[in-house]
């Protein structure tokens, strides 16, 4: 086998003729929504079995030409990541801890029998695309310009084996407040008849699949009033795991933090870990272990779980107001969110904008 890989990679730019002018960007910046618009440019890295990672390039965003015969397209090897680049006030930009991106990223790659990208050229590839579209990075508070890194089969080939072709591409998208008129608790629906991932599955793993397995019991979740699905174990479907793409913790009285431990169905997700992390910096216990539905629903009913939330990069911390099923409903969807719920928040979010000090060196500057 031969390898032309040079490491780290070195990347060529092609301008766009077709970016958007100053007034064009302004305006879709002053609304940009989620994942509706995308910036002037997107990042294109090709491997192939013999030649390893080659062709990197940052070159005009836009649609990507795939034989119908793609492998991705029937097998759904597929995987991909989700982080933000953030303005700071002094206008230089930053993310949040992108080299456990990475490493995620290598790790779903490892499951879903595709090629690992380095650390350095991973972060790289973000370095590169925002030195061409950097004032898509809006300023507004809490906004950000959405990364989303993906790794797909582009071989052209039925047969059934992991591809000897492949690429990675990163877009790039301006990302308003999530929550638009202040935060409210979220009512979740507890899916019963579908669950998300099952033991030596690809739950760890973040890829399409595991997306594409919890739309129809959202559905169900929109059908009965709720925003989200909290998913269960899918041996005794007992233990909850997580929502569709948010991980979940409760707070006891005494302050102490519980969440579902990792077991291999449940995405390793970057906030909770920083969340478990300030959390125990404050001198909260923090628990990760098994957590049954009941355990929840008589907590909340005898006042020991005072608060729940939801947590993942989009929405960064969420309150949960309502956990409904189809024999039980508990919580209370007017409550106001919790104390510890929203000071982790703005924590978090402090560090992330630079408005506090990284005292974990969780940021890298991009920009
Ligand atoms: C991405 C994701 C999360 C959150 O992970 P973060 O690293 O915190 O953004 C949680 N659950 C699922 C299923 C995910 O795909």
């Amino acid at each position: 086998m031969t390898t032309t890989t040079t490491f780290p990679l070195a990347f060529s730019t092609t301008p766009s003729q077709a970016a958007r002018d100053e007034a064009e960007r302004e305006e879709i910046l002053a609304d940009p929504g989620f994942g509706k618009h995308f910036t002037d440019h997107m990042v294109q890295i090709t491997w192939t079995v013999d030649g390893g990672w080659h062709d990197a390039e940052v070159v005009p965003y836009g649609p990507i030409t795939l034989d119908p015969a793609a492998s991705v397209l029937h097998y759904a090897q597929e995987i991909f990541e989700g982080l933000k680049a953030y303005r700071h006030a002094d206008g230089s930009i930053w993310s949040f801890r992108p080299e456990a991106n990475a490493l995620r990223l290598q790790r779903s790659a490892e499951r879903l029998a595709l090629p690992q990208l380095s650390t350095e050229d991973f972060i790289e590839s973000l370095r590169q695309l925002i030195a061409v579209d950097r004032s898509w990075v809006p300023s507004a508070h809490e906004t950000s310009l959405y990364l989303r890194p993906f790794m797909y089969a582009s071989e052209s080939f039925l047969g059934v084996r992991s591809a000897h072709k492949v690429d990675y591409r990163v877009i790039a998208s301006p990302a308003g407040t999530y929550f638009t008129g202040g935060i409210r608790p979220l009512s979740i629906w507890l899916s019963t008849d579908y669950t998300r991932a099952g033991r030596g599955g690809l739950g760890a793993a973040k890829t399409g699949g595991n997306y594409a397995a919890s739309l129809l019991p959202q559905e169900e979740a929109y059908r009965n009033g709720c925003a989200q699905v909290l998913f269960l174990d899918s041996d005794e479907g007992k233990y909850i795991e997580e929502l569709g793409g948010m991980n979940v913790f409760l707070v006891r009285h005494d302050g102490t933090l519980i969440t579902p431990e990792l077991r291999g169905t449940i995405l390793e997700g970057i906030t909770r870990e920083s969340v478990i992390r300030l959390a125990k910096d404050r001198g909260h216990a923090v628990e990760e272990r098994p957590i049954s539905v009941q355990e929840w629903r008589d907590g909340v009913a005898s006042g020991e779980i005072t608060e729940v939330f939801a947590c993942g990069t989009a929405a960064v911390i969420t309150p949960i107001g309502v956990l409904k099923s189809r024999d039980f409903e508990i919580g209370d969807a007017s409550a106001e969110p919790g104390a510890l719920t929203m000071s982790l928040r703005e924590e978090l979010t402090d560090i992330q904008y630079g408005r506090k000090p990284d005292r974990h060196g969780w940021l890298t500057q991009l920009g």
